[in-house]
């Protein structure tokens, strides 16, 4: 079976990622699972940039290893809240300072909206999908998903800021959704949406 190189150290990622294309005839595998152990440096200005850095890295990689049959894919994803002026943006993984530290980013975005009233706690998490091809060709694209910053923590699946991120619509935050509900709306469910067409041309 043909592969497709997930350019992430992020199992939360990877599970949300293998859970939406689980349809698709194609093996997913992570940069774990395929036996690199490489951490791309974040440092562009945008999502799209960053995954596509990312992209290119392994892809580049792979190539000078020697595998065959593959495509790369990478997601940049974060949280940007309006009254935060987009923050915390590109940086939503280290936004407190140390990364992947969810329980102090969360309590800091809470603590820099405290006495911000619900009509302004909007927010929208955003998802950058860049995907190479087997001939290099690539391909990038981006979901959203509106909600608003809940005052405190709700929920417990997911990851990251979901227990922050409520959704009008349902009344739940992405915390409290199972991951089905969650990948239907979520920024990571329609980015990838976009990008299947992309993935079944190579299958
Ligand atoms: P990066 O894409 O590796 O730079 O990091 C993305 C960061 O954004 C994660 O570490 C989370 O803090 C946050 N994030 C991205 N997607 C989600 C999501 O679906 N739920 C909650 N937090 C997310």
């Amino acid at each position: 079976m043909k592969k497709l190189i997930v350019a992430s150290n992020n199992e939360h990622k990877i599970t949300e990622i293998k859970q939406i294309l689980e349809d698709m005839d194609i093996e997913i595998l992570s940069l774990k699972e395929m036996n690199i152990d490489i951490d791309v440096v974040e440092d562009g200005k945008t999502f799209i940039e960053n995954a596509r850095k990312k992209a290119i890295e392994i892809y580049e990689y792979l190539v000078h290893r020697g595998d065959k049959n593959f495509i790369v894919m990478s997601d940049d994803s974060g949280l940007m809240v309006d009254a935060l002026n987009g923050r915390p943006g590109v940086y939503s993984a280290r936004y407190a300072g140390e990364h992947g530290n969810s329980k102090k980013n969360n309590e800091k975005i809470l603590k820099e909206l405290q006495g911000v009233d619900f009509e302004h706690r909007g927010a929208k998490f955003v998802c950058a999908i860049a995907l190479i091809d087997e001939n290099g060709k690539i391909t990038e694209v981006e979901g959203n998903a509106a909600g608003i910053i809940a005052e405190g923590y709700d929920g417990v699946e997911g990851f990251g800021y979901d227990p922050l991120f409520y959704v009008p619509e349902f009344k739940e935050t992405f915390a409290e959704m199972t991951a089905e509900q969650k990948n239907s709306i979520s920024h990571r469910g329609r980015a990838l949406e976009k990008i299947r067409e992309e993935i079944l041309k190579y299958i």
